[in-house]
């Protein structure tokens, strides 16, 4: 009695994403093409020399998992505006949240007339962020202002001045944050004085280390003790997968035994999810996979499906620590991208999406599992969900020194990019090659970008 149209729009098939850009690769100039030459032109004499772009081609289109540029070039995006775009481009649900809202209401100030949107914003992430217990939110523009509002919250709470952070972290370009990143270039170099009371302890990056969660906790734990002293450390700050560093997943245990001591010395633990978080890796925040409940949770990145906003959340005592008016900004919570972070959140659930970061997780990797037999300079494979890399060493070291190897590194994503794919790398050597797509990313493209990754290790 079924006929295909009724069996099509039956209920319980979710319905089919509609793209506005067809989901494919075209590659129809060289690369750059000769309208983003002249783009790039203008740009060298107008824009400031500080700000780079990985590729220099200039965009007029994105949708789904992949971008359009102005000389009809489509690109297969494997970075997703470095995990923003991360339930896809021009999300229809998050384009027609931001456009009503719009319409409404752009702009009001929360901290002088409050709106919804913004309470609501509150409310899912207290639901969806690891630990049950009451906790509060704040809302701000960029990560960098989120880890400033992480770390102001736990200095107000503690009373305490000293912050730590792990070796190979990045935690953004303001003042501050310039100092709790690993690498000085090209983030601090040049921009002193830097923030004062900033420690870098040691990681667990067991690749390198080939410590247990156990042996790497102590280390870091001995490190904070001696260095810093407990009693002055108001907060330790983490990224559950380290980003930029190059998506060097904890070994097990780390994490909880860090949580385990600072909960006994009354420092609070924060969790960067910045680039780990909503949705991304399979779990809403990848602290999920490592069982560790943090202090307070900062989001950014990926909330608002491309608009500006971020958030720190947490333990409702400390984050109720701050004096009215201590925390907030013009811009922050702006119910536009407030608007936009409601669609993400429903389209998350709507859309299954957890299940997708573990779909893409599985294509991923068993595609580089068959590079990696066929090219020993893959030295390792890593990361979850759609937040996956790959550590390319020099021949012959992977199983030993493990030397890195940035020249391959930058090849493959040149040959990449040649070919319609663009590729993120990272890593404090600039060894690594990160897979960061957004969630909108088909088995299909997956394949079609392995193919050519293949042809650029195959070219070396
Ligand atoms: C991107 C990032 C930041 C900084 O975020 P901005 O929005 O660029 O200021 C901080 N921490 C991590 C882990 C990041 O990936």
């Amino acid at each position: 009695m079924t006929d295909t149209l009724t069996a099509s729009a039956s209920p319980a098939q979710s319905p089919a994403p509609v793209y506005t850009v067809p989901q494919e690769r075209r590659v129809v100039t060289a690369i750059p093409g000769p309208k983003s030459e002249e783009l790039q032109h203008r740009r060298l004499a107008s824009v400031s020399a500080g700000v780079s772009s990985t590729l220099p081609v200039y965009i007029t289109k994105a949708n789904g998992a992949i971008l359009v540029d102005v000389d009809g070039n489509q690109f297969i995006d494997l970075g997703a505006g470095i995990g923003v775009t991360t339930i896809g481009h021009t999300d229809s649900s998050v384009v027609e949240a931001a456009a009503g809202q719009v319409k409404d209401f752009i702009h009001t100030l929360f901290t002088i007339t409050p709106y919804e949107e913004y309470v609501r914003v509150a409310e899912l992430l207290a639901e969806h962020t690891p630990g049950d217990f009451p906790k509060k939110s704040v809302l701000i523009n960029s990560g960098a202002e989120a880890v400033e509002n992480g770390v102001k919250i736990a200095r107000k709470y503690t009373g305490r001045r000293a912050v730590a952070v792990l070796d190979h972290a990045y935690h953004g370009r303001t003042n501050l944050t310039m100092a709790m990143n690993y690498k000085a270039m090209p983030y601090a170099t040049g921009y002193g004085p830097l923030a004062g009371d900033v420690y870098h302890a040691p990681s667990s990056y067991p690749y390198h280390d080939g410590l247990s969660g156990a042996e790497a906790a102590d280390r870091t734990i001995t490190y904070l003790e001696k260095v810093v002293g407990a009693t002055d450390l108001a907060c330790l700050v983490v990224e559950p997968i380290q980003g930029e560093g190059g998506f060097m997943v904890p070994a097990d245990g780390y994490l909880p035994a860090l949580q385990e001591w600072c909960t006994a010395n009354g420092v609070v633990m924060i969790a960067d999810e910045i680039q780990s978080g909503m949705a991304r890796t399979g779990a809403y925040y990848a602290s999920e996979h490592f069982g560790w409940i943090p202090d307070l949770v900062l989001t950014a990145k990926g909330i608002a499906g491309g608009l500006p906003l971020a958030a720190v959340t947490g333990r409702a005592d400390i984050m109720d620590a701050s004096q009215p008016g201590g925390l907030g900004g013009t811009f922050g919570g702006n119910p536009v991208a407030c608007a936009a972070a409601i669609a993400v959140f429903e389209s998350i659930e709507r859309n299954n999406l957890l299940a997708e970061g573990k779909r893409i997780e599985a294509a991923l990797t068993s595609s580089l599992e068959q590079l990696k037999t066929k090219y020993d300079i893959i030295g390792d494979i890593r990361g979850r969900g759609a937040m996956i890399a790959i550590e390319l060493v020099q021949p012959g070291t992977g199983d030993t020194t493990k030397e890195p190897n940035q020249a391959a590194v930058t090849a493959i994503a040149k040959f990449a990019a040649k070919n319609g794919v663009l590729l993120l790398t990272a890593g404090t050597y600039g060894n690594v090659l990160r897979f960061l797509p957004s969630l909108a990313v088909s088995d299909e493209l997956i394949v079609d970008a392995m193919s050519v990754i293949d042809d650029a290790l195959a070219s070396l």
